[in-house]
């Protein structure tokens, strides 16, 4: 069978027909199914390569949510992985990534994405969250680690506050085979959320440990947002 094949979308059509202007194309949510081949081979004479996958959104979109459930999926297959975060990411508990709901697994800080390929060992899959924080050296250590035939998922935010796209997020969407996009809800008219808008207009383009300072809105009301600051 062809490894590639293995890997796809599974689709499922939500909202009512009512909500769906005429002409227009289907609103359809996608969850991953990952490909089960190509790790844990023991065949030396085939080839090992891995591959990237990029999850990314704005704040309380679910990004992590959706790298834990890839996580637990990968467990159950009895498959050894490694998580990463920078130690920038002071939210929270230090040596968990873990999501807005509360669901956690263990992770390890790391203040350089090169000291991953130091540590990361013989896993199978290397999880790294909120890779924004991270410098661009990131894209090449992705690189690497899928190169040595490692499974690698990365989540992080793809725009700042500003809504400008957010550190090495864009390299690492155009190096990774499969990019996972997930939207939020604005708050403040329920429509799907791209953006992460700070309530607190102040310069710089992370405020750490501060989820309070930031909703999710759609672009409409970003922009108005950012025109009554
Ligand atoms: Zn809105």
């Amino acid at each position: 069978m062809i490894p590639s094949l293995l890997c796809y979308f599974a689709g499922s059509l939500i909202g009512s027909s009512s909500e769906i202007p005429e002409g227009s194309s289907k609103n359809v949510t996608l969850m991953f199914i990952e490909r089960t081949s190509g790790l844990g081979r023991t065949n030396a004479d085939e080839t090992h390569v891995g591959w990237i996958e990029v999850v990314c959104g704005s704040m309380f979109s679910g990004k992590t949510e959706e790298l834990i459930r890839r996580i637990n999926r990968a467990l159950i297959a009895r498959q050894k992985v490694e998580i990463f975060k920078p130690s920038i990411d002071t939210r929270y508990h230090i040596e968990d990534v873990v999501s807005h709901n509360s669901a956690s697994v263990r992770s390890r800080p790391v203040t350089h994405a090169r000291d991953i390929l130091e540590i990361v060992g013989s896993c199978d899959i290397v999880a790294i969250d909120e890779a924004q924080f991270f410098d661009a050296e990131v894209v090449e250590v992705c690189n690497e680690l899928a190169n040595r035939g490692k499974r690698v998922i990365i989540a992080g935010l793809d725009m700042d506050s500003e809504g400008k796209p957010f550190g090495p997020m864009p390299a690492l969407m155009a190096v990774a085979e499969y990019v996972t996009k997930v939207q939020a809800i604005c708050v403040v008219c329920g429509e799907l959320a791209n953006y992460s808008f700070r309530k607190v207009a102040t310069p710089g383009q992370v405020l750490l440990g501060e989820t309070d300072s930031y909703e999710a809105r759609c672009r409409r009301h970003f922009l108005e947002g950012r025109k009554q600051q």
